[in-house]
């Protein structure tokens, strides 16, 4: 046994890495697996002043993000993703051994990947069949044990792609008010604009949401995200964060993303890609190889496939690379595909058409 193997703290010894899209891999010309914009982001600007180290949080991205989304600066924190802004959650209220989060099952894994890296118990609570929380489970503060401290909430979900009962969240939230925090992944949020429940940060103290430029932005590379939530609890996170954790490059860019006409730019492709979905969704109905296409408010759509296998190694031959989802119990012969641009669909559908 190596020494790095004989020391490694005992959470992480047999840690499964978190399979990324690009961990994963997979090589083609047309990627349907990482649910990344198909468009070219709104317009990069010019940078300099390369020798001084950016903000310490970067005030005029906040500022700019909470204008975007109509809150107060101060309940705003910009973080390196949304991946930063679950492991900082989880390292900030989650103590090894003793604490514990809940998921809600099929869901994002990086909630349940970052809690096992820290030795946090997780609390895996099923979606029901139409894809919907489960009150009777979630309404328990009892997890073998431990104290349940995150409550993690996918809204809307991935992969599912559906948006989850704003009244169930919200009862979900007020259950635990006291006691445990509720976060919402927003990730996908632009998509589905009234879905978003940022407004239970105002009468929930307990309520954080998640949201990223990493999707509908079409900025994944730069590495930019936000956390919403009262100014205490930023407060808490606060104590974790790196220094000078975004780079002047990616506020810069994001700044831009974020201004009027690079909002319209957004909401223009946003547009497109739901109209494209909704095209691909019926196209995809009329195969013989599809079992179902369910209805998806996001950028991408689960598919039930009569002979997934087949039709994963079929696209990955052709150089299309989409998601596998097998590996959930609730979802044995899914796959989440992208929407990308119309070519590529064109490209994917063809291949599938052709089984
Ligand atoms: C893609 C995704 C993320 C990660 O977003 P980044 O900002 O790129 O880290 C987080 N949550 C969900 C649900 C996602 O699908």
């Amino acid at each position: 046994m190596s020494l790095a193997k004989k020391l490694v703290a005992p959470q992480l010894r047999d840690l499964q890495p978190y399979q990324s899209a690009r961990r994963i891999g997979g090589i083609g010309q047309v990627y349907l697996n990482a649910n990344e914009s198909g468009f070219a982001p709104y317009e990069m600007p010019v940078t300099e002043t390369w020798n001084r180290y950016p903000d310490f949080l970067p005030t005029d991205l906040t500022n700019t993000y909470s204008r975007y989304v109509g809150i107060n600066p101060d309940r705003t924190m910009a973080v390196r993703g949304a991946d930063e802004a679950i492991d900082l959650l989880i390292r900030t209220f989650c103590e090894p051994h003793k604490d514990a989060i809940r998921i809600q099952s099929p869901t994002y894994s990086m909630y349940e990947f970052v809690a096992q890296a820290h030795g946090v118990a997780v609390d895996t609570v099923s979606l029901d069949s139409s894809f919907e929380l489960d009150m009777k489970r979630n309404s328990s503060a009892e997890v073998g044990g431990k104290n349940l401290k995150i409550i993690f909430i996918c809204n809307p979900n991935n992969p599912t792609g559906n948006a989850l009962s704003q009244d169930s969240i919200a009862a979900i939230a007020e259950e635990h008010r006291e006691s445990a925090f509720v976060v919402i992944d927003e990730a996908y949020i632009e998509y589905c604009p009234q879905e978003s429940l940022l407004s239970l940060i105002d009468s929930h103290p307990n309520v954080i949401v998640i949201r990223t430029l990493s999707k509908a932005f079409a900025l994944a590379a730069i590495r930019v995200g936000f956390l919403i939530a009262r100014e205490e609890v930023l407060e808490q996170v606060g104590k974790l964060i790196a220094p000078y954790p975004i780079p002047d490059n990616s506020a810069r860019i994001a700044i831009s993303a974020l201004s009027d006409s690079g909002v319209s730019h957004m909401q223009s492709c946003r547009d497109q890609t739901i109209a494209l979905r909704e095209q691909t969704q019926n196209d995809m109905n009329e195969l013989n190889a599809v079992e179902q296409v369910y209805s998806s408010v996001t950028n991408f759509l689960l598919v039930r496939f009569r002979d997934t296998s087949l039709v994963m190694q079929t696209l990955l031959e052709e150089g299309v690379v989409v998601r596998d989802q097998t590996h959930f119990a609730q979802l044995p012969q899914h796959l989440r595909i992208t929407v990308g641009t119309s070519e590529e669909m064109l490209e994917m559908m063809s291949h599938i058409r052709a089984l």
